[in-house]
C-alpha cells in the first residue's frame, strides 16, 4: 500500500517514481477536469476530500491490555448525494491513501450513475493477528468513533481489504444501538438475515468479469482457452478465478501475500479455494511457489491485479505480456506504468471502471434497505449486468473518440457530474 511520499527501490541511475496514490491521483484529476474545461477552482474543489476525521480507538485486547487504534474516514465530496465506501483493515493504511480512495469512489460513483459522492474509511491494524472478539470491539469502537459523520442519508460504509460481512453486521449493531432504531441503511455488505443483498458477496468478481468479457470483445480474444493470472485470493480475486474458470478460460497463475502458484495448463481453481483461510492464503501450503513479480511477468491474455495499490510500476510494465489488464484491486497500476501500457498496446480497463461492481450492489442493498423490499438473485444480476456494460463502453468510446488511455477518460466520465453539481450548488 502507499507509505506517504513512497518511491519505488530504484538503483542510481533508474528514474523515480511516484507511488503516493494521493498525488498522482491528484494528477489525473487535474487533467481530467482540464480536457472538460474546468479551471483551477474547481481543481481546487476536488483534488482532496471535504473532510477527513482522524479518531483513536481504545480497545481493550484478550490479554488484559489496552491497545489504541488508528482509524480514518473521508468524505470526498457529497453535491451529488451521501458518501459511499469501504473500510479497510490493514497495517499499511495511511491518511493519504485513504482519501485518494475516497477520491477513487467519487469517480467510481460517477462513471456508474450512482446518486452518491466517495467516501472511505481504514484502520492501521492487521486482523490476522487479533481475535474474532478482539475485531468484533474495533468493530464497535470505530462506529463509536465515526457515529457523527455517518449515516444513511450522509455517508454509507461497506467492507474493503480485510472488512467482510460479519465486521458489517457488528458495525451496523452499534450503530443500530446508538441511534436507538434499526438502520439497516447505515452499511452495506451485512449477512442476507441483517438487511445483506443478494450478491453483495460476489458482487465486485461478478462486475470485473463482465468487465473482462466486454474488453475481450472489443479485442477479438475468446474468453474460452484464454489464458487468465489473477493476482490476489482473497474475496475478489477468489470469486474471480471461479468465474474465469467457470467460464471455460484457464487460470494459469493466482497469488496471495506471500507468493503465486503456476501451472501453464490450468490451476485447479475449485481445490485452491477449498484450501484457503479466511484471508485468502493459500500458498503457504505448496513448495513451487513465485513470487508476485514473477507472477505479473507470467505468459498470458489477461492479468487481473486483484490485490493492492502500487503492483505494475515502471520497473514491470515492460515485461506485461498481457494483452488486457483488468484492475480488480484500487490503484494496482501507477500513473508511469499506465502510461507505459498504453503506449505498447495493452488494453488497462481502470480500477473505477472494472472493480465498480461491488459498488453498484452495495447501492442494490441500499435501495432495498430504504424500501424494505428485497430482489432476487437475478434481478441484482441483471441490474449490475446493464450498469457494468454501459459503464465499460462509455468509457471505452471516449478513450477512442479523443486517443486518450481508459483511465483519463473514466477520470473525464467520472468527475462530470461531481463538478456540475457542485457548480449548480454554486460552490465553484
Ligand atoms: N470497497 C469497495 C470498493 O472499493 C466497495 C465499496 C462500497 O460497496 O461502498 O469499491
Amino acid at each position: 500500500m502507499s507509505t506517504q511520499n513512497a518511491t519505488s527501490n530504484v538503483t542510481a541511475n533508474e528514474p523515480v517514481e511516484n507511488l503516493n496514490v494521493l498525488t498522482s491521483t491528484q494528477l489525473v484529476i487535474g487533467e481530467a477536469l482540464n480536457k472538460l474545461g474546468y479551471g483551477q477552482e474547481m481543481f481546487e474543489l476536488l483534488k482532496e476530500p471535504l473532510r477527513v476525521l482522524t479518531v483513536r480507538i481504545p480497545v481493550r485486547m484478550d490479554d488484559g491490555n489496552v491497545k489504541v487504534f488508528t482509524g480514518y474516514r473521508a468524505q470526498h465530496n457529497d453535491a451529488v448525494g451521501p458518501t459511499k465506501g469501504g473500510i479497510r483493515f490493514h497495517p499499511d493504511v495511511t491518511e493519504d491513501e485513504v482519501k485518494a480512495l475516497a477520491i477513487w469512489m467519487s469517480v467510481k460513483c460517477g462513471i456508474a450513475d450512482l446518486p452518491y459522492g466517495g467516501g472511505k474509511g481504514g484502520i492501521i491494524c492487521d486482523p490476522r493477528e487479533m481475535s474474532f472478539r478482539e475485531l468484533e470491539r474495533l468493530c464497535r469502537g470505530y462506529v463509536r468513533a465515526i457515529s457523527q459523520i455517518v449515516g444513511p442519508t450522509k455517508d454509507i460504509p461497506a467492507p474493503d481489504v480485510f472488512t467482510n460481512s460479519q465486521s458489517m453486521a457488528w458495525m451496523m449493531d452499534e450503530y443500530s444501538r446508538i441511534r436507538e432504531f434499526d438502520a439497516p441503511g447505515f452499511i452495506t455488505g451485512k449477512p442476507l438475515v441483517l438487511g445483506g443483498s443478494q450478491g453483495r458477496d460476489s458482487s465486485t468478481a461478478r462486475g470485473v468479469a463482465i468487465a473482462i468479457q466486454e474488453a475481450a470483445k472489443v479485442r477479438g480474444i475468446e474468453l474460452k482457452n484464454a489464458r487468465v493470472v489473477v493476482q490476489g485470493f482473497g474475496n475478489a480475486g477468489g470469486y474471480l478465478a471461479k468465474f474465469m474458470h467457470d467460464a471455460g478460460a484457464k487460470v494459469v497463475g493466482i497469488s496471495d501475500a506471500y507468493g503465486g502458484l503456476h501451472d501453464p495448463n490450468g490451476l485447479d481453481i475449485e481445490y485452491l479455494l477449498d484450501r484457503r483461510d479466511s484471508f485468502g492464503t493459500v500458498t503457504k501450503l505448496y513448495k513451487n511457489v513465485i513470487t508476485n513479480q514473477e507472477l505479473l511477468e507470467l505468459d498470458c491474455d489477461i492479468l487481473v491485479p486483484a490485490a493492492i495499490e502500487n503492483q505494475i510500476t515502471a520497473r514491470n510494465a515492460h515485461n506485461i505480456k498481457a494483452q488486457i489488464v483488468v484492475e480488480a484491486a484500487n490503484g494496482p497500476t501507477t500513473i508511469e506504468a499506465t502510461k507505459i501500457l498504453s503506449e505498447r498496446g495493452i488494453l488497462l480497463v481502470p480500477d473505477v471502471v472494472a472493480n465498480a461492481g461491488g459498488v453498484i450492489v452495495s447501492y442494490f442493498e441500499w435501495v432495498q434497505n430504504n424500501q424494505g423490499f428485497y430482489w432476487n438473485d437475478q434481478e441484482v444480476d441483471e441490474r449490475l449486468q446493464k450498469i457494468m456494460s454501459r459503464s465499460f463502453h462509455t468509457v471505452y468510446e471516449t478513450s477512442r473518440v479523443r486517443k486518450i488511455d481508459m483511465r483519463l477518460a473514466a477520470y473525464m466520465v467520472g468527475v462530470r457530474r461531481m463538478a456540475e453539481a457542485s457548480q449548480l450548488r454554486g460552490w465553484v
